[in-house]
């Protein structure tokens, strides 16, 4: 089972429009900055590893793009390209 980058404790669960730690200190939105095929294999990695493989994005003006969610050293999750 993969532990959560924040508490290191809880455990991640598929809801309807995210992924969270059940500790409520860790959200991956489904469309986060406009994944469009996140799913929760790629979570899992972004926990274990800090980074997901390769993703689809769209951006807000509907651009396609390729990249990868990393937790940054502060523990937030950014979009790098
Ligand atoms: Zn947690």
């Amino acid at each position: 089972m993969q532990l959560p980058p924040i508490c290191g404790e809880g455990v991640i669960k598929s809801w309807e429009k995210c992924y969270a730690c059940s500790n409520k200190d860790f959200t991956v939105w489904k469309n986060q900055s406009g994944a469009t095929n996140l799913n929760f294999k790629d979570v899992l990695k972004l926990c274990s590893d800090g980074e997901t493989r390769t993703l689809n994005f769209k951006s807000k003006d509907n651009k396609l793009y390729k990249g990868k969610l990393v937790i940054n050293d502060e523990k937030q999750i950014v979009t790098i390209a």
